[in-house]
């Protein structure tokens, strides 16, 4: 694994049934990163996602935390370890109250100072404090997805991982939430990124991996990858 970083993903191989989605897979996010994963639809990277947080049991290769190997962890030692899944499609618990689902959060600590750090949270997200009390199923999309990432920072995660997060959002609310991702990286927040957005993640991201076919094809900082004429063409153009 790469020195200094705080994830390190080496040779990882996985998938679903026989075929593999994911062909040695090699990455790495170092501390206080925002670095993002690129591709096209179906290119792995929900893939990616779900072996690192555990949901997807790896066919081969290491996902290594702060030194130590997690890749054969349950879910929850995994989450315990410190990697924090924000899944697609938000995923709040609609029925229960925006204070629940983020006291829900925390529920892989123990050491949860629930009323300050809730205090803190909702400075950052202002939207919710109005809402604290509404069942989180009657929230907008846009208030639903800072919930949810939200609720993955109650986790106090060495990484957040953010899958989609601007999936279904409304072009100013986009803007919005990635203020927001912008903001907490330079609070020293670790962040790995999957969004379709690709040149609007490319104006926040240090760095990003351009997936291709469960591969890795390019590697970079988010300026040589937002000016590479090749590129453009192929994911940044949609954008
Ligand atoms: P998208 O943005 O469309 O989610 P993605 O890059 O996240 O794309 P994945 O969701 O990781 O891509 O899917 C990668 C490949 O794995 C695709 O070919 C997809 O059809 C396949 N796949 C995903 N989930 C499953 C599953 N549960 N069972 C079988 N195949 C799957």
């Amino acid at each position: 694994p790469e020195a200094n970083a705080i994830l390190s993903v080496v040779k990882l191989t996985a998938g679903y049934g026989a075929a593999p989605v994911l062909d040695d897979v090699t990455f790495d996010v170092r501390p206080g990163e925002m670095v993002a994963l690129l591709g096209a639809n179906g290119a792995g990277k929900s893939t990616i996602m779900r072996a690192l947080s555990g949901l997807l049991r790896p066919v081969d290769g290491n996902i290594v935390l702060d030194d130590k190997a997690v890749q054969a962890l349950e879910a929850y030692r995994i989450a315990r370890a410190g990697l924090a899944l924000v899944p697609e499609g938000r995923q709040v618990f609609g029925e229960i109250d925006v204070r629940d689902n983020l006291v829900l959060g925390a529920f892989s600590r123990k050491d949860a100072d629930l009323d300050n750090e809730i205090e803190a949270l909702l400075k950052r997200f202002p939207r919710l404090r109005d809402r604290i009390t509404s069942r989180a199923g009657l929230l907008s999309g846009g208030e639903q997805q800072m919930l949810a990432i939200a609720r993955g920072l109650m986790a106090n995660p060495r990484v957040l991982l953010l899958d989609e997060p601007s999936l279904g959002l409304a072009p100013a609310m986009i803007n919005e939430l990635f203020d927001v991702l912008a903001e907490l990286r330079d609070e020293g927040v670790t962040i790995l990124l999957v969004d379709q957005m690709a040149a609007l993640a490319l104006t926040v991201v240090d760095r990003g991996y351009v997936l291709e076919s469960g591969k890795i094809v390019h590697a970079d900082t988010a300026a040589a990858l937002a000016s590479d004429p090749a590129l453009e063409a192929a994911y940044l153009g949609r954008v």
